[in-house]
């Protein structure tokens, strides 16, 4: 396992799901990568991979007493592992949001690059907790100032659980926009860089509509450029870089745990605090 990542936004129809499919791809030329619709309230991602009907998904690994296995909801598309999610209320209210812990736990340990799709809102467990797992954010906003200020509420809770920013995506940018001016005010104000603008684009939409991610589907669009631009620039770090991870790490070799074993990473997730303020 390199790295966890979160692609949060403060708002729903930003282009999440988009853009985790969109990362996925290009740095799955790279690495092993594993996508997850962690945003189990408004789960999408299957739409967008053609996994409509798949027949077990995450919300099987999060309802107690579902006799479903990590590996069962994991499946192999576009290059990538994906873990889509159902999108029935009664799954998502019967569904532990904890859980999530230690499926990402088992997730990480099998894979180099993780990409959880996030929930909108920061207002439930079940809404913060990929954030909170993530060893960084991806903001993806609209180059608008509301956009911006959702997105640095986002990058405070993020960075109050110890998940620093890697750089801030915009997506749907039209060419009538004050893009610059918007980044400059995000350079001011985020973390990390900026990692891309995303133009807004048919080829998006369309790409949805055939439940193909926009790499597999239009990878010659502008906007297909400008996400593998975003991947590059995410400059994947070979280890994970948050503090706890850091006094895990130091703990396991006292312990003379190999480092890199898959065993620690898993651990580092299982060992992540749960949010009591939400
Ligand atoms: P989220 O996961 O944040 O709710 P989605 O990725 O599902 O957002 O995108 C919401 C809608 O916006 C989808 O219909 C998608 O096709 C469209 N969309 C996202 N990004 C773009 C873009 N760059 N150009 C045009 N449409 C886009
Ligand atoms: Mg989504």
């Amino acid at each position: 396992m390199v790295e966890a990542f979160a692609v949060a936004s403060g708002k729903g129809g930003t282009g999440k799901t988009t853009s985790t499919l969109a990362l996925g791809m290009a740095l799955a030329e790279r690495y092993d990568v594993t996508v997850v619709d962690a945003d189990t309230g408004m789960a999408n991602l299957l739409f967008h991979t053609g996994l409509d009907d798949a027949d077990v998904t995450l919300h099987d690994l999060l309802v107690e007493g579902r006799d479903a296995r990590v590996g069962d909801a994991v499946y192999e598309r576009f290059g990538m592992s994906v873990v889509p999610c159902g999108t029935s209320l009664a799954a998502f209210e019967a569904a532990d949001p904890g859980r999530l812990r230690e499926v990402v736990a088992e997730l990480a340990s099998e894979t180099d690059v993780l990409l959880l799709d996030s929930p909108a809102a920061l207002g439930s467990k079940s809404a913060v907790l990929p954030v909170v797992l993530a060893d960084r954010v991806v903001v993806v906003l609209q180059p608008t100032v509301p956009s911006l200020s959702d997105g640095l509420k986002v990058q405070e809770y993020a960075r109050s659980y110890g998940t620093e920013t890697a750089g801030v995506l915009f997506n749907r940018v039209r060419p009538d926009e004050d893009a610059e001016r918007i980044a400059e005010q995000a350079a001011r104000y985020f973390g990390g860089t900026t990692l891309a603008s995303v133009p807004e684009s048919d080829a998006v939409r369309a790409a949805r509509r055939a439940g193909e991610p926009l790499l597999a589907h239009a990878p010659a669009d502008p906007a297909a450029d400008a996400f593998r631009e975003a991947a590059t620039a995410l400059d994947v770090r070979e280890g994970p870089a948050d503090p706890a991870a850091d006094a895990f790490r130091e703990a396991a070799t006292a312990l003379d745990v190999r480092e890199g074993d898959a065993g620690d990473v898993a651990d580092r997730f299982r060992s992540a605090v749960l949010p009591d303020r939400v």
